[in-house]
Parts: structure tokens; sequence; C-alpha cells
């Protein structure tokens, strides 16, 4: 998978926001402005069992609804958000794998809203197919009852080899009153062009990262390497099936720089160790190579700002996390063996 700012434009989306037309508190106008004020090149506005339509010229406003369905094993709905769905047939049906079905079949996508806030178990999440994407943050979800955060439903799918991407959004019906849950998640699109069909394409291919503060400037991801540039990044993760993966941060960038006799030691526990740091102008490199895996890496003060991994021995899927100072979070989409 490549994001690149050669080959596409980055533009940033919110998926998932309430307006007058249901429980959100600022007209669908209002909502469009709030996002197009702050940056965001495409808002879907996802009101609660209708679909709000809305004519403006910029940003790009695609059609989606917010439906509550059925229920999961501890007794909550499952909430889907369809995008791109113009039929409004779909509002009528009862069962929440038809919903899917139906938005699959009208080239829609579907995303399961906030998992942990709903009291989806992973067996709810396996037991409905053909979705896109399940939110893996939901800013409301987060400030209002801080259970914003579905990732550990995302790594149990995908280690259970269900091609699902991860979303963050606002799902924002507050805006401007605390505490705030707009503006908090939302997505970078990798687009050819600004259209719907583009940004569902996008959306199915998983031609996105998702952030709630680091900026991802390129990812090049592919079986054999890994190669991310970034802004704001303190911590990058690598993380696979069963706990196998790594972090790197600039604390331990310094470590090895400093300690390098020390940091040989302790990482020969793990293999045949290789190691090199240098300081070059503003920039700290740093080479490891242990057994078959290298990792090359460029950081500048705190800041990790481009990685290379090669040779990993990862096991059905692997993806990349980073952090920034705050502990606000970017998620690459998995690549899958
Ligand atoms: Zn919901
Ligand atoms: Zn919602």
């Amino acid at each position: 998978m490549r994001l690149s700012r050669d080959k596409c434009a980055f533009v940033r989306a919110v998926l998932h926001a309430h307006s007058t037309e249901s429980d959100g508190l600022l007209e669908p106008q209002r909502v469009v402005e709030y996002y197009a004020s702050r940056g965001y090149g495409v808002v879907a506005l996802t009101d609660h069992e209708r679909i709000t339509r809305i004519r403006v010229k910029e940003p790009l406003v695609i059609p989606g609804a917010e439906l509550a369905r059925d229920r999961g094993l501890l007794g909550e709905p499952y909430h889907l958000v369809i995008l791109g769905v113009e039929d409004e047939a779909v509002l009528r049906m009862k069962d929440p794998q038809e919903v899917v079905d139906f938005a699959r079949s009208s080239s829609g996508v579907v995303v399961v809203a906030h998992p942990h806030w709903s009291g989806l178990t992973v067996s709810d999440l396996l037991s409905l197919k053909g979705y896109s994407a399940i939110e893996i943050f939901n800013t409301g979800c987060e400030v209002e009852v801080s259970k914003g955060y579905a990732v550990a439903h995302w790594d149990a799918l995908l280690s259970k080899g269900v091609r699902v991407w991860g979303v963050a959004v606002d799902d924002a019906h507050r805006y401007t009153i605390p505490p705030i849950d707009a503006d908090g998640g939302w997505v970078v699109l990798c687009l050819r062009e600004l259209s719907t069909d583009e940004v569902l394409r996008a959306l199915k291919e998983g031609r996105f990262y998702s952030s709630t503060g680091p900026d991802v400037i390129e990812a090049d991801l592919s079986d054999s390497s890994f190669e991310v540039a970034l802004r704001g990044a303190r911590r990058i993760y690598l993380i696979s099936r069963n706990g196998k993966g790594f972090s790197v941060d600039s604390d331990v960038v310094e470590w090895i720089y400093r300690d390098r006799n020390r940091a040989l030691a302790m990482l020969s526990r793990y293999g045949d160790v290789e190691l090199e740091a240098e300081h070059e102008g503003t920039f700290t490199k740093l080479y490891v190579r242990i057994s078959g895996v290298r990792v090359e890496l460029r950081s500048r003060g705190r800041w990790i700002e481009w990685v290379r991994v090669m040779g990993l021995d990862w096991d059905s899927y692997a993806r990349i996390e980073v952090v920034d100072e705050l502990g606000r979070r970017a998620w690459l989409n998995p690549l899958f063996r």
C-alpha cells in the first residue's frame, strides 16, 4: 500500500457527524462550515435514521446515515454508518446484514460505529459480514464516557483474518460546547480526484490513514518492507499478531547513540546484532539489524521523522501506529499476508 503525495492529494475527511436533522446541535450548513474552516475537504453528514442532503460547492459532502439495528450479545444495538447510499430503502431495513449487503450493492461503504461504546463483542463483529471498516476511535464516545477506542476489537478481527480497515471519527453532536466532540478524530484520504465515487473507492481500498493528531507525510508498505515519513511523531509501533512487533522512540535512539555497548549487549538477546548511530547536522541516524530484521530511522530532537523496516517476519497482518507528545495517535491500515 502506498500513500504518496506524488500519486494523490491528501484530503482530511470527517466520516461521522450529526446535525439538527437528528440530535446534533448545528444545522447541516453550519456543520459543513465548521469542518471547512478547519481544513476538511470531505464531510459526511450521518444523522440518525435519515439521509441528510445538502447542496454546497465546497467541501465535498457525501451522503450518509447512522442506523441502529438488532442487538449484540450484550444487548446493545449495532450502529452502522452507511456512506454513499442515496436510496432511502435502506432506512426501512431491519436486519444489520441486510443493511450492509444493500449498501455494498449500491456502491456504498459501511462502517461499524463505536464498537466499545456499543458493547459489541468480537463475536458480534465476526458474525456481521462485508463492512469495510470499524471505528477504532470516536471522539464523542471518548470525551463523554471514555469508550472511544476500539483498537483491541480491530486487532482481534485482523488476527482472525478479517480484512477490515480502522477509521477515526468525531461522531460530533455538540461541536463548540464542552466537552467538545468535534475535530478530534479524522481520516486522511489519498484521492486521485475530489468526487464521491473516489472517496468511496479510497475507503474500500484502505487508501487512507486515521489520526487524532500526528501526520503521515508518506507511507510505502509492502510484504517485505515498511517505509514511513512522519510529522509530530514521538514513537512509532509496528504491530502484528500475538504481540509480535516493536516500538521505537527518540529515547531509544539516544540510548543507542550514547551507550552503544550496553545497547548491543541488551539487543543481542534477540539475535545476532549490528548497530550504528550517528548525529548528522540536526538529525540522528540509526541503523539496527537484529538477525534478518533491519531498521533504519532518522530522528530530529525528540521527533521520529522517517523509518524503514525490512525483513520482518510477520504473521497474518501487520500495521503501524504512531504517538505524538500529547498521546494522540495515528493508525495506518494493515497489510495482510
Ligand atoms: Zn452511534
Ligand atoms: Zn453517531
